[in-house]
């Protein structure tokens, strides 16, 4: 059997109050339980406490897309980890690409969230990714590791073994170019060789590595069989019930 497995949606800035309670309402009737298997749907974060209370007690996870490190203060238009947990989220997701990129969230910045989130018993999915000309310069590997090491910066092995790694390559999110599966199986095999060195190998076995972009229910199979990712990061996909269905009942 594979490891702790997890296939996620990602909603960004989609959906309306009802449209958004519609989506999990069906995922709630479709989502066929399997024993390692968590499905986690990353809602905007005014709705998150409505879909976590719909999803209680069932096999749906609930997580925000982003927080401030801060536990409160004059921070206007911030959201503190103690919200996020108040609102029934167990997940946090940090170091999305468009926070690194449209907001110019830094390494620095995604560790103090990661410590955050611990300190309010939140699981960070924690996300990395190189762009394309860091591909194409063959810097894959320096980003990943140097992404990876400074997230957990001052993480003990106990703490990260609870934690998750989304790795989604900048170039593939919401672009439709997939990364193949061998390329993405590299990189997870890379990170996880990242996260031995910190941690001992049966730390780094237990965290899952989810791969995002572009994840589509006909592209699924290939990357799913891969030794190394146990589960997806969805975006678009994730938007309507039936493509995200198919991924998160794949086998
Ligand atoms: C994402 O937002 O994390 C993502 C992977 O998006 P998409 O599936 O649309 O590429």
């Amino acid at each position: 059997m594979k490891r702790r497995e997890i296939f996620a949606g990602n909603w960004k800035m989609y959906k309306t109050r009802e449209t958004a309670k519609s989506l999990v309402k069906s995922l709630l009737q479709g989502a066929a339980l399997t024993e390692n298997r968590e499905v986690v749907v990353f809602p905007p974060s005014p709705y998150a406490a409505e879909i976590a209370s719909l999803c209680g007690g069932s096999v749906i996870s609930v997580g925000m897309q982003n927080m401030y490190f801060q536990k409160e203060g004059a921070f206007t238009g911030e959201v503190a980890p103690a919200m996020v947990r108040d609102c029934g989220c167990k997940y946090i997701l940090i170091g999305h690409s468009e926070r690194r990129h449209v907001f110019g969230e830094t390494d620095a910045e995604v560790n103090k969230k990661v410590k955050a989130a611990f300190e309010h018993s939140l699981v960070p999915m924690i996300c990395v990714g190189e762009l394309l000309e860091e591909r194409e310069k063959a810097k894959t590997e320096t980003v990943l590791e140097a992404q990876v090491k400074e997230a957990f910066n001052g993480i003990d092995a106990g703490r990260a073994g609870t934690a998750v790694v989304a790795y989604e390559p900048v170039w593939a999110i919401g672009t439709g170019k997939v990364a193949t599966p061998e390329i993405a199986e590299e990189a997870h095999r890379y990170i996880r060789s990242v996260l031995e060195v910190l941690y001992g190998k049966p730390a780094a076995d237990d965290i899952p590595i989810l791969y995002g972009g572009s994840v589509k229910a006909d592209n699924i199979a290939g990357l799913y069989a891969m030794e190394n990712i146990d589960g997806v990061l969805v975006g678009g996909a994730s938007l309507e019930a039936d493509s995200f269905l198919k991924i998160i009942n794949t086998r």
